[in-house]
């Protein structure tokens, strides 16, 4: 039976990539035929163990290969993976596996008791470690799983391909959203979300059969395993995998495996261009460096260009694998700001409140289409039906983002629509109000959110963290503000707080924030 999906990758580059290395990493090297087998015996010991086309597999667990390995032998079952964040709260573990039904969780040695505490009580019936790293043994209660060794389950199993129909239009993945604007969603991810995703990154970056990619961020991320692992598995080229980001290593590592690729967010970046090693370290391989999240600043950019490199900057989200728009690096200057074009299979309008398509340079809201776009949330039949409108031309996914485009198509971000603030009819986007913020010294973090108002129904507010040493005050912050933003957007009141309510991936909870300063 042919299996269409992602499970496949790993066999079909069996005889076409033999020899070539697929995966580094503090456990060793592994080639396309060896890792094949691996993937293999997992697969047949999960099958052995009762995992059904269709059934959930977890995983928690930082970049490891096993983390690959299960993705790769899920998907050859036609079952369905579910990757967790290792930063994530017992009761936030204990709800995604729940809400997806996982019935298998595997993890690495370092979770073992967010993994024993977050499956308790949950319809996980079998708990594999993988030994690799600094254990940390989890206290069990009466009735917990006892854990069995990753290496002895998959050597349970023989090396034999699972014969399994599997689709492009199957679900591969259940990944759950940030959390950033509410409850998390499941975002159902199909192998051709996964595999148009794929291709149109390496379209778009140039991705090769000898390119060398190092994961830095957590494969869990969607950014990370749509931008990086998988086009590069899909080419045949080589990974380099690590479990954490410290700046010394990284520079250390691009050097040694001559890496072509890496990805992160700013402050990725900034880190790696402050470090001591920075001016003698050769990074001269290099040929991608991503970066998503937000606008990459000035100063990082110029740092980079001295040593000759560029960025490819990328909007996306969970819900396109991850995927929107990348703004090419012969752009970055050009149209500094910007998230950049359409990736190459896929379509962005920008639409405001009537429905109706807005006007070069018009702020609306963006919407995506493409085959890399998910049709549905799991178990979310409202939020999946408040998130598409179908027009004319197909199926569009509403973003929650608001943005335009310029008269050449390049996208512009302004911010959420849910964090967007009206004032005395005026749109205030938070995201430019803390970007000037954020460039005094000093603020450690800036959230700018909305407070009732009598006279102009809502005014900013803005909540800082101040640096350790550091001292601000109101006045200094709003002196700041003045002449460089309309009146309008300047905050009226300003707060200072010790910490931000953040999302397992980092992000500002601002409904959080509303409550607590609102
Ligand atoms: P939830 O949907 O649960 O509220 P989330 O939207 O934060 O959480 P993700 O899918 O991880 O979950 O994040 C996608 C969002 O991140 C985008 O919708 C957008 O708001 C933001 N984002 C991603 N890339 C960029 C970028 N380059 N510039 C600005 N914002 C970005
Ligand atoms: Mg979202």
């Amino acid at each position: 039976m042919n299996n269409r999906g992602i499970g496949d990758w790993i066999h079909r580059r069996r005889i076409k990539s033999a020899g070539r290395v697929a995966v580094i990493s503090a456990a060793g090297e592994l080639t396309y035929d060896a890792w094949a087998d691996r993937i293999d015996r997992l697969a047949d010991a999960l099958a052995r163990r009762g995992v059904r086309q269709g059934d959930r597999v977890a995983y928690l667990g930082e970049n490891h290969p096993s983390f690959l390995e299960a993705l790769f032998a899920v998907g050859s079952l036609g079952a369905v993976f579910v990757p967790l964040n290792t930063r994530l709260a017992p009761p936030e573990i204990a709800f995604a596996l729940n809400d997806s039904g996982s019935t298998v969780l595997l993890a690495s040695v370092t979770m073992e008791p967010l993994a024993v505490s977050g499956s308790r009580g949950t319809g996980v019936g079998l708990l594999a470690l993988v030994q690799d790293g600094t254990p940390v043994p989890a206290e069990r209660q009466e009735g917990d799983l006892p854990a069995l060794a990753y290496e002895e389950l998959m050597l349970s199993g023989e090396p034999v391909r699972p014969d399994v129909a599997v689709d492009l239009e199957d679900l591969a993945i259940i990944l759950y959203t940030s959390g950033t604007t509410g409850k998390p969603k499941g975002a159902m991810l199909t192998h051709g979300n996964l595999t148009w995703n794929s291709f149109n990154v390496i379209t778009d970056f140039d991705i090769m059969s000898d390119s060398v990619a190092l994961m830095i961020a957590p494969m869990f991320h969607v950014a990370s395993l749509g931008m990086g692992v998988l086009p590069t598995l899909l080419k045949g080229g080589t990974l380099v995998l690590e479990p954490r980001f410290e700046p010394g290593r990284v520079l250390e590592l691009i050097e040694r495996h001559r890496a072509t690729f890496i990805s992160g967010v700013p402050t990725t970046y900034q880190l790696l261009a402050e470090h001591p090693n920075w001016e003698s370290a050769d990074i001269s391989s290099l040929r991608q460096l991503t970066c998503g999240g937000s606008a990459v600043p000035l100063r990082v950019l110029e740092a980079y260009e001295k040593k000759g490199l560029s960025f490819t900057n990328g909007y996306g989200m969970t819900e396109t694998s991850p995927g929107a728009t990348t703004l090419p690096a012969r752009y970055s200057r050009a149209k500094q700001g910007s998230a950049g074009l359409p990736q190459f299979h896929t379509f962005v309008r920008i639409v405001d409140p009537m429905g109706e398509v807005c006007a070069p340079g018009e702020v609306g809201e963006i919407q995506v289409q493409g085959p890399n776009v998910i049709k549905a949330y799991w178990n979310r039949p409202e939020a999946t039906v408040d998130s598409f409108v179908v027009a004319e031309d197909g199926s569009w996914l509403k973003t929650g983002d608001m943005g335009y485009q310029d008269e050449e198509g390049f996208v512009f971000i302004s911010d959420r629509l849910k964090d967007m603030i009206i004032s005395g009819g005026e749109n205030i986007y938070p995201a430019q109000v803390e970007q000037e913020i954020s460039q005094l010294d000093g603020v450690a973090a800036v959230a700018v959110i909305g407070v009732p108002d009598e006279k102009w129904g809502e005014v900013p507010r803005a909540v800082i963290v101040v640096r350790d040493g550091h001292e601000l005050t109101e006045e200094q912050v709003i002196g700041h503000l003045n002449g460089k933003l309309a009146r309008y957007k300047i905050p009226k009141s300003v707060v200072f707080t010790e910490e931000m309510p953040r999302t397992a991936s980092g992000k500002i909870r601002k409904p959080d924030l509303r409550k607590k300063f609102g």
